[in-house]
């Protein structure tokens, strides 16, 4: 064994790192899912998918992915208040 350093921990570093991990988590899960909204099909059965989008003041704020063969679904949020 060479020498022991002593190790500082620095509690924000611990929580941007946490902070990433979360972003790094949801962003491949919601990759994951665009995966499957690109390619028109259910992530469980590979059935075809119903989109339902939903409007307010002419602006999507949510499309909703449900799948007619297993009920699957998944709603993607886009915007408005
Ligand atoms: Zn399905």
């Amino acid at each position: 064994m060479g020498k022991f350093k002593a190790i500082d921990i620095d509690l924000q570093t611990d929580k941007m790192v946490a902070k990433l991990r979360a972003i790094i988590k949801h962003t491949k899960a919601l990759a994951d899912e665009l995966e499957v909204i690109d390619k028109d099909a259910c992530p469980k059965c590979s059935g075809a998918l119903d989109i339902q989008t939903l409007f307010a003041d002419d602006t999507i704020i949510q499309k909703v992915f449900t799948c007619e063969k297993c009920g699957w679904h998944f709603g993607l949020y886009l915007g408005g208040k």
